[in-house]
């Protein structure tokens, strides 16, 4: 900018600070002064020609700003008028030009400054006009929508101003933050400005809308709950009209459902008080929905609607065989279970009766009374009573032999999952008080059983877990318990509501995480999982024709050949249910079922070679067969939730400095076993043929393959030692040898769990040989005579012995020189690599 332009724009004029708003050029506004600096500027003002600037403060609360604490850009404005009030002066100003501070001349009484005046140039083009007539468009909606902008204002903005003038006004009634304000003031170029004051205002817009759309729905329901109020309350006159003044309809209505429930007397008595409360309730109180749906729970409560309780123990055994393959121990363990309770039942009847005589029950609840004597005789009678739990891993038909038990009783089936649930009130229920409140599941699920005796399951009941908001088993022990349960009381339903009725039957995977008291409540039995034939023959005899059915598919045109299940069962699935199977299975009809439809076939048998097109590239190789006899690796068996299951352990040596190094996502206790099996092998490292100072050159790798599946447990005891023997003997280890087993630094061999699971998943995988701790022979007991069959066993109580069977040239007794290469360390770590 030329000089002599620059002089005759630069002015030296008061300076006052302005809070938190900028005024624009060419706008009016009253602003009240109240600071001793700016009313001693304002004065100074009034005898020249009444001009000021006015700049907007960087932070709005500070009391006496100095010049840094003010931004660079105001507004010369004039002082139109003035109205002083105590202590404060109200004045009109109008914006004139936008100008920048050069300097301040002086601070005190007031600030005085030189500033430069920076107008805008005034352009007109295409660009700027379309944006001028946008953003008329988008205020006019704005107002409509509901945006205040004061009259004379809007006249204004319509009035056909200059886009500089327009931009300036248009900012000026936008409802955005200050600093908003003074970057639009700082904005030199018009267009930019007019740019920036559109995005701005169609954000305004939106937020207008948003509200717009709220209020609508806030009124709509406010309209609904009044206009029901109001209807109730009308209906409520015209029956008084009517003469039928008293009871409304509702209120007939619910006292003839609380009839018809047939509800214990004391149960009826609470309903009848809550419906009195009911009648006298104004509809426009709010509680009144409350005791309505609180009374809709009472009466459709199954409070005396039983299914017929005939146990025919023949009959149930053939029902639990049609829809069960094998579980032959389960089953008669359930048997036993229906025999007993048929017998308690007879047995407490004829009590009950006896007693009954004895003491006539007065009007009062003769039902209660009944009930005492029932759970006392029981007590006297020193009958624990149990209540069934399935453990297993998952899809071993748990689930289903439940639905078939209430089948083969003619009760109803219930399900409620507690896994997850920390909270006691999903048990037992929220107190009336709480908002939203609602009876717990287990009164959840008698209502949707519809029966007071249902066969009840409790799912997952080992993953309930505890917290602050109390110990949802205390609840679920008082549900369970047959000396309590008569009297179950829900925190909703506030009354007691009689669950002795109800079979209970529990499911979990594993017991170790259920607590104490409520282990003791019952009666395990155990799901062991099963072996590639009975899958097969569970596959063959009910899953296919189950999913034949689901995908209405005819059994005699579409056939699964028995080469293809067995292929199924290794090579698509690995897992001790039949849950998988049964998917991959429901995969194959689904496709078939759209080829049908699609007219492409009409009859099929599938074939182990169509599997790849119905169910992609096979999963799983098979476990063992390309492995080969292997130094450094050996073969454990694990258990898990999901049922037993066969991992290699893997030993490198490499060369280094004594470390040991563990990886594949070990259990602290596995660690443990690696560095137990380390010391081991370091005390008998002499016996072994090894220099008594081996480990100081070489680093220990042990290893676990696939990472994602968490290992713990001290059962691999004996597989990582021999594997770790094994690499630094470098002498193989059968690949068809499993070995499971805890150790002791002095290699004895301890008792390990889940026997069962670990074998069936060793035959599963095609071993040969499974070396067990000695102390778990009896286990075997349980275990079906094929898979023994199938099996060599071979039980140890030290180190030494699993390693002669496991590792490939017989380990004689210590001292055989040549299996003990009487070596130091030297022609080991010539066979490293470097
Ligand atoms: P869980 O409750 O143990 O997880 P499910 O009861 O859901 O397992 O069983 C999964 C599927 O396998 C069901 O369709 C069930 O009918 C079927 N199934 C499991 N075991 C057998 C069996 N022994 N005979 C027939 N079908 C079975």
């Amino acid at each position: 900018m030329p000089a002599s332009e620059d002089n005759s724009k630069i002015k030296t004029l008061p300076i006052i600070p302005i809070r938190d708003g900028v005024v624009f050029p060419n706008t009016e506004i009253v602003l009240t002064f109240g600071r001793p600096r700016s009313l001693q500027a304002i004065e100074a003002s009034s005898s020249t020609d009444r001009t000021v600037v006015l700049v907007m403060q960087k932070t709005p609360h500070m009391h006496e700003p100095n010049p840094q604490d003010l931004y660079t850009v105001g507004t010369i404005a004039r002082i139109e008028r003035l109205l002083k009030t105590d202590g404060e002066v109200n004045a009109l100003v109008k914006g004139q030009t936008r100008v920048e501070i050069l300097s301040y001349e002086s601070t005190d009484p007031y600030f005085i400054a030189k500033v430069i005046e920076a107008p805008d140039d005034d352009v007109r083009n295409d660009e700027i006009t379309a944006l001028v007539n946008h953003i008329t468009a988008e205020l006019k909606r704005a107002v409509n929508l509901g945006k205040s902008v004061d009259f004379l204002s809007f006249m204004n903005i319509m009035s056909g101003l200059s886009p500089s003038e327009f931009s300036n006004h248009v900012s000026s009634v936008l409802d955005i933050k200050p600093t908003e304000k003074q970057l639009l003031l700082e904005t030199r170029n018009v267009k930019d400005r007019l740019s920036r004051i559109s995005e701005y205002l169609s954000h305004e817009t939106k937020i207008l809308e948003i509200e717009r759309k709220i209020a609508s729905k806030t009124q709509e329901k406010f309209d609904k709950s009044v206009k029901e109020a109001v209807l109730r309350e009308r209906l409520k006159t015209i029956e008084k009209e009517l003469g039928e003044e008293g009871e409304s309809k509702e209120v007939r209505e619910l006292l003839d459902k609380i009839k018809k429930a047939k509800m214990p007397m004391d149960v009826e008595e609470k309903a009848k008080k809550e419906l009195k409360k009911l009648a006298q309730m104004s509809s426009y109180n709010p509680e009144a929905s409350y005791i309505r749906t609180y009374l809709d729970w009472l009466t459709e409560l199954p409070w005396s609607v039983a299914s017929s309780n005939q146990v025919d123990i023949g009959q149930a055994a053939k029902i639990l065989d049609a829809d069960h393959y094998g579980l032959k121990k389960v089953k008669k363990r359930i048997l036993e279970y229906l025999a007993v309770m048929k017998l308690k039942k007879e047995v407490g009847t004829a009590e009950n009766s006896k007693e009954a005589k004895n003491q006539p029950a007065e009007n009062t609840s003769e039902k209660q009374t009944a009930e005492k004597s029932v759970s006392e005789s029981a007590k006297r009678k020193g009958a624990t009573p149990t209540i069934l739990c399935f453990v297993g891993p998952p899809g071993v038909g748990k689930t289903s032999l439940g639905r078939s038990i209430a089948r083969s009783l003619g009760r109803k089936f219930v399900k409620i999952s507690l896994g997850g649930i920390r909270d006691e009130a999903e048990i037992r229920g929220h107190r009336r008080t709480y908002v939203g409140s609602m009876p717990g599941r287990i009164i959840q699920g008698v209502k949707t059983a519809g029966t007071k005796n249902p066969i009840f399951m409790l799912d997952e009941i080992d993953k309930v877990g505890t917290d602050f908001r109390g110990d949802p088993s205390a609840a679920l022990l008082e549900a369970l318990d047959p000396e309590q349960n008569h009297a179950f009381s829900d925190h909703y339903l506030e009354v007691p509501f009689d669950l002795s009725d109800v079979m209970f039957i529990t499911t979990c995977n594993v017991l170790d995480t259920i607590p104490p008291a409520l282990k003791d409540r019952l009666e395990i039995i155990h799901f062991p999982g099963y072996t590639e034939d009975e899958k097969f023959r569970i596959a063959k005899g009910f899953l296919v024709g189950k999913q034949l059915e689901v995908h209405g598919l005819n059994p005699d045109k579409i056939k699964i050949s028995d080469n293809s299940l067995h292929f199924i069962i290794r090579r698509y699935t690995r897992e001790a249910g039949v849950r998988n199977l049964e998917r991959e299975i429901a995969t194959i009809l689904r496709k078939i079922a759209r080829e049908v439809v699609e007219g492409k076939v009409k009859t099929k048998a599938v074939k182990v070679a169509d599997l790849h097109k119905y169910l992609g590239p096979a999963k799983f190789t098979s476990y063992l067969a390309e492995k080969q006899d292997e130094v450094g690796m050996s073969t454990g068996l694990a258990w898990t939730e999901a049922g037993g299951d066969i991992l290699f352990i893997e030993v490198a040596l490499m060369k280094g400095k004594g470390n040991l190094l563990l990886t594949g996502h070990l259990g602290e206790v596995m660690q443990e076993s690696c560095k137990a099996a380390m010391s081991y092998v370091r005390a008998k490292a002499k016996d072994l043929g090894l220099n008594e100072k081996f480990y100081q050159n070489l680093d220990i790798h042990v290893h676990v393959p696939e990472g994602a599946v968490p290992k713990d447990g001290p059962s691999a005891g004996v597989a990582i030692s021999t594997a770790l023997v094994s690499a630094l003997l470098d002498l193989p280890v059968k690949k068809d040898v499993a070995m499971t087993g805890e150790i002791t630094l002095r290699g004895r061999v301890l008792e390990i769990g889940g026997v069962k699971e670990k074998v069936i998943a060793a035959h599963r995988a095609g071993i040969k040989t499974v070396i067990m701790p000695k102390n778990n022979k009896q286990d075997l007991e349980d275990i079906p005579k094929y898979v023994l069959d199938d099996l060599k066993f071979v039980f140890v109580d030290s180190l030494d012995q699993a390693l002669k069977v496991a590792i490939i040239k017989p380990l004689k007794p210590v001292v055989d020189e040549e299996i003990h290469p009487k070596s130091d360390l030297q022609p080991l770590l010539a066979r490293l690599p470097s």
